[in-house]
């Protein structure tokens, strides 16, 4: 098996962990980079992430044009296009509606890292707003480049963007961050949103944050995680050709 083959399996991998995780449900989107032609990337066509094969993925140009496929394709896949277009060290992109998050972009309280597991997020997570730019009578979908670009604007160079009433977009330099930050991301909403009900609360400090960062995604603990959720989406025996979400 080349190594295209072994980023798509991981990408089914991807596609299987987050529905079962409940990152994403009939809707939301994971991607990669094409490992050898940077200016595309591969993603399933429009199908529930929990059904997705090998055969359902389709290599698109950044502009969201797809190449040499009829097949409908995700009217939000402009998200991974814009991303991949601003950010050169960015390899896999993932959309959700996840439900938890959505107080925090909806409010003025910041979603901060209060819990461990979920520093991958970093320091600071931005909210984007699609009527700032687009106006109130959109249906709050990226659906042209314009608004995946400037989604990719506010999301800068940090690694997850809210996006308002709608969702989150996260970005990292491989599967294996990406698929963590984004299981994390919605529990670590949850723990904050229960120590808010408290009253105050302490979060992870910028240090913490940077030390925890030193991420090495072939490290036998992160490895650990990639096993554990692929084999719990059903996909243990993809995992002995699985580039291990690196
Ligand atoms: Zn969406």
């Amino acid at each position: 098996m080349d190594e295209l083959e072994r980023s798509i399996g991981d990408l089914v991998i991807a596609n299987r962990i987050l529905a079962t995780e409940n990152v994403v449900d009939a809707y939301g989107h994971v991607s990669i980079r094409h490992p050898l032609k940077p200016d595309r990337y591969l993603l399933s066509r429009s199908l529930s992430p929990e059904f997705v094969t090998r055969d359902d993925i389709i290599e698109f140009k950044l502009d969201g044009e797809p190449i040499d496929d009829k097949r409908p394709p995700y009217l939000e896949r402009f998200i991974h296009g814009a991303i991949y277009e601003a950010r050169p060290e960015i390899n896999a992109v993932v959309h959700s509606h996840a439900e938890d998050i959505l107080p925090f972009s909806i409010s003025k309280t910041p979603m901060c890292c209060v819990a461990h597991v979920a520093s991958d997020k970093g320091t600071h997570v931005p909210v984007w707003d699609i009527a700032d730019k687009f106006g109130d009578e959109t249906n709050l979908l990226v659906i042209n480049m314009a608004q995946g670009r400037d989604m990719a604007r506010v999301l800068g160079g940090n690694s997850v963007v809210l996006m308002r009433g709608h969702g989150f977009s996260a970005a990292a330099e491989g599967l294996l961050k990406l698929v963590r930050m984004a299981v994390y991301l919605p529990r670590n909403a949850r723990v904050l949103l229960a120590a808010m009900r408290l009253g105050e609360f302490k979060a992870l400090s910028e240090g913490e944050i940077r030390t925890r960062n030193k991420f090495r995604p072939g490290a036998p603990e992160m490895q650990r995680g990639w096993e554990f959720w692929a084999r719990r989406a059903g996909c243990g025996d993809m995992l002995k050709t699985s580039k291990g979400g690196v």
